[in-house]
């Protein structure tokens, strides 16, 4: 059978995707490579939310076509994802290397339209559809990746869990809510069937995957008990047994209630973890990215939540020059920063998304304002980020090994609740097991433990 590799660009549902096409192609009999030199197929996973990344992808395509098309001349290329939504046909007018365009609603297609260009039975594919709203088609998208495919190729620890797609929140920089649609929640009862399943093959901690997951089945199921949908399956995730962590991401500030937070406090197995994309600390430019809350109402839920879990790690995303932010809506974005003194934060700056409405408002900054400014908040998040770190030193924190470090394989490493990477020498049996272990020294976002003191073997 043909041989196929995928390469992920952007966030994390797009690598939850690329797993369940993976999934769904090795379960028709396909096998995956473990390069695009050996493939049969190759796909590209695109992300449309900068244009850096869509330019990557593009430059990407280009190169392998290149290359491919002069050795194997049958290979098949293919974009999928959210440029693919986005662009559609037009990239394969740019790239007439091109052979299969499938975008987020068809990801579930994928297998079909392969078999088909392999088979001759058709010369070139774009499925980029609307979105078919029948309670039908939701369920068949939503469940194509249905159960913890990338484990069916290697053992892990941690797994991603899909349980909604698409957002209806309309942030004006924002080009997600036109190339994944409009919010589809899945049940709870099929995320849970899911997460039981993970479990079975040894997963002990799930990370609970949507757009905009506090806003998980606002308009199918009611409150409970004063407890939003989220809340109600973030209950039914943790009876699941033999299952020790969840996390969850990405969620909106405004959807974190007063249930979500208390959650925190009476769910052992919800981690201390909190990932709240700020993007701005200035009202104006809040207002004008229509992000639906207020500098003081962020701040008060930071408080809140660091109340209920005082070692809560909180991260947060950042846009650095949206149109129209001036020195002094980025004062304030410095001095959220300091005020909230976040453990991790991803700063963008602002890329123009077509068709989005901030793409037409005036006063669009010059890119060496979007650098400075980005060097200037990277330096703060940096340089606080770092002191919490040095402040873990000497610290006895539980981390869950999931296997191999990336930057040195010969050492494992974990994540902390709070989501802080540790690094430490140990052996293959550790590998997913809580263990206790004593932070000796700080790296940049990493921390090193101390092997003398592991807790049992
Ligand atoms: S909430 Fe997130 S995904 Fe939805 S429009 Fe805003 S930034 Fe985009």
């Amino acid at each position: 059978m043909p041989s196929v590799y995928i390469k992920t660009y952007g966030c994390q549902m797009n690598e939850r995707d690329s797993e369940a096409v993976a999934a769904q192609l090795v379960a028709k009999g396909y096998t995956l490579a473990g390069s695009e030199a050996t493939a049969d197929v190759v796909l590209l996973n695109t992300c449309s939310v900068r244009d850096a990344a869509e330019q990557k992808a593009l430059r990407k395509m280009e190169n392998v076509a290149a290359e491919l098309r002069r050795t194997r001349p049958g290979v098949v290329l293919g974009f999928l994802g959210c440029m693919a939504q986005s662009r559609g046909r037009e990239l394969i007018d740019r790239l007439p290397d091109v052979d299969l365009v499938v975008g987020t609603q068809k990801f579930h297609r994928t297998a079909e339209y392969l078999d088909d260009l392999l088979a001759g039975r058709r010369d070139k594919i774009v499925e980029v559809a609307e979105e078919d709203k029948s309670e039908a088609a939701i369920r068949e998208h939503l469940l194509y990746g249905q159960g913890a495919p990338s484990s069916k190729f290697k053992p892990q620890v941690t797994a991603f869990v899909s349980i909604m797609q698409g957002c209806n929140q309309y942030c004006t920089f924002c080009i997600v809510p036109f190339t994944r649609g409009e919010e589809r929640s899945r049940t709870i009862s099929d995320i849970v069937a899911e997460c039981r399943e993970l479990v079975t093959r040894g997963v002990k901690e799930v990370t609970l995957l949507g757009q905009i997951v506090t806003s998980y089945a606002k308009r199918e199921l009611p409150p409970k008990e004063g407890k939003s949908p989220f809340v109600q399956l973030l209950e039914a995730v943790h009876s699941v047994e033999g299952l020790e962590r969840i996390r969850f991401t990405s969620p909106h500030p405004k959807g974190y209630g007063d249930d979500l937070v208390e959650a925190y406090g009476r769910l052992p197995k919800l981690v201390e973890s909190a990932h709240l994309p700020v993007q701005s600390g200035s009202d104006r430019i809040l207002k004008l990215m229509h992000r639906g809350y207020s500098r003081e109402r962020y701040l008060g839920l930071v408080e809140k939540l660091r109340r209920t879990c005082p070692h809560i790690g909180v991260s947060t995303d950042f846009i650095v020059g949206f149109p129209g932010e001036t020195e002094e809506d980025f004062e304030q974005t410095l001095s959220l920063a300091r005020e909230v003194e976040f453990d991790q934060a991803f700063i963008f700056k602002y890329s123009i998304r077509r068709d989005t409405p901030a793409a037409q408002m005036p006063g669009q900054l010059p890119q060496a304002v979007k650098e400075e400014r980005n060097q200037r908040l990277l330096a703060l998040v940096n340089e606080i980020a770092a002191r919490k770190y040095q402040r873990l030193v000497g610290q006895t924190v539980e981390i869950l090994t999931e296997g191999p470090s990336k930057k040195n394989p010969a050492r494992l490493m974990g994540r902390t609740r709070c989501n802080k990477i540790v690094v430490f020498e140990g052996a293959e049996r550790h590998r997913g097991q809580l263990m206790r272990l004593r932070i000796t020294h700080a790296g940049s976002f990493t921390l090193h433990g101390d092997p003398a003191t592991l807790n049992g073997d």
